[in-house]
């Protein structure tokens, strides 16, 4: 399963309270990994629901009510070498910080974020909850690697009437995570829903741009799709994103490009770490309009980007009952190279000469 809800025992809790965030590390009930795993299915679920609940926390709040609330997600990646990294903390901290801004939130602060995403990762593997390097993963290109999922997440105070959050948590927890995507389907549709309106909060991290995209991708799913592809929502033109991922594509010309970042995209990491991979190899990188004629007819590769997609090729998109097939329905040669780069610097197989990556252990 791509994300099993198997939370590690180690979570972080802060709240902000009489103007100060107050944060702390929560050991939730555990066992050795290995006792753990030997567990029949029953007692797995009573100690993985009691490693999830939180008895002392608000359930009616402005996040249960009205979605209020945004998140992040990145990755501890076990390494080459035998450590584990986390990938581009800051600027999840960063964007953290203005997704919260975004929604008027008190603002988490930067340095506080990367040390709890720091410490989370190192104190449950101390307890022996993390992915070990596999050398299998480079035969795959790390296509099949597993790494340790952090997701930070706000959560509003207790409250039932329509209200911005002034002294939301921040929580912090870490699970196990797989391959996101299932192998061997990578075909995608355009949606005729509408994930963002500009103007609204298409660019935050915000939970509730999420229900949409479930929708929207369950619609893709039950019609044979892996994925769906969003228009704009006022001309329903111009390509915006995935499901929950950013967007490529590759065309015949040599131009590689991405929609240009705006109100209703989420200005991804993956997406700005391909950006800067692809120009350091010397391509023509455009960060511009693309409509979904343009696409269709002008591009020889697509893939989508993001943490948990990595740099997933989509082999064809469908439009209005016509298909366009990507480079014959086979993963492109940029797609894999930039895949390739991306995954080789994250697990330390290629050095990391940008200092992207925050050794953990
Ligand atoms: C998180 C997210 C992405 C990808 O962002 P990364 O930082 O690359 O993980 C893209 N689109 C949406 C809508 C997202 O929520």
């Amino acid at each position: 399963m791509a994300f099993a809800l198997n939370t590690y025992p180690i979570t972080y809790r802060s709240q902000f309270s009489e103007g100060k965030w107050k944060g702390g590390y929560l050991e939730k009930p555990h066992k050795t990994p290995e006792e753990e795993a030997a567990l029949g299915v029953e007692d797995r679920a009573k100690l993985e629901n009691s490693r999830n609940c939180y008895d002392d926390m608000p359930l009616v709040n402005y996040t249960s009510q009205y979605g209020l609330a945004c998140f992040e997600g990145l990755k501890a990646l076990p390494q080459k070498n035998g450590g584990l990294a986390i990938f581009r903390p800051d600027q999840n901290a960063a964007r953290f910080a203005r997704s919260m801004e975004g929604l008027c939130m008190p603002v988490f602060p930067q340095e506080t974020f990367i040390e709890a995403c720091v410490q989370t990762v190192k104190r449950n593997a101390q307890l022996g909850f993390y992915t070990r390097y596999n050398s299998d993963w480079e035969k795959d290109s790390y296509m099949s690697a597993d790494s340790v999922y952090i997701r930070p997440f706000t959560m509003g105070e207790g409250g039932i009437g329509v209200n911005l959050s002034s002294e939301p948590y921040v929580m912090i927890i870490n699970t196990p995570v797989s391959a996101y995507f299932k192998e061997g389907r990578s075909d995608a549709i355009v949606t005729n829903k509408v994930r963002a309106n500009p103007n609204g909060t298409g660019w935050i991290k915000a939970c509730s741009n999420y229900v949409i995209s479930a929708l929207a991708k369950s619609e893709a799913l039950k019609a044979g799709y892996m994925e769906c592809v969003y228009l704009d929502a006022v001309e329903r033109k111009y390509i915006e994103e995935g499901s929950s991922c950013n967007i490529f594509f590759y065309l015949k010309s040599g131009e590689l490009v991405t929609p240009e970042l705006g109100d209703t995209i989420l200005p991804g990491i993956t997406r700005a770490s391909i950006i800067e991979l692809a120009r350091d190899k010397g391509l023509k990188v455009s960060e511009r309009k693309i409509s979904i004629d343009e696409a269709m007819e002008e591009a020889k590769e697509c893939f989508v980007s993001g943490t948990a997609a990595g740099a997933t090729p989509l082999t064809s998109l469908t439009y209005n009952g016509k298909k366009a097939v990507f480079n014959n329905g086979n993963v492109g040669e940029l797609t894999a190279e930039i895949r390739d780069t991306l995954k080789g610097i994250q697990y330390g197989k290629l050095p990391d000469t940008k200092n992207w990556l925050v050794q953990v252990l």
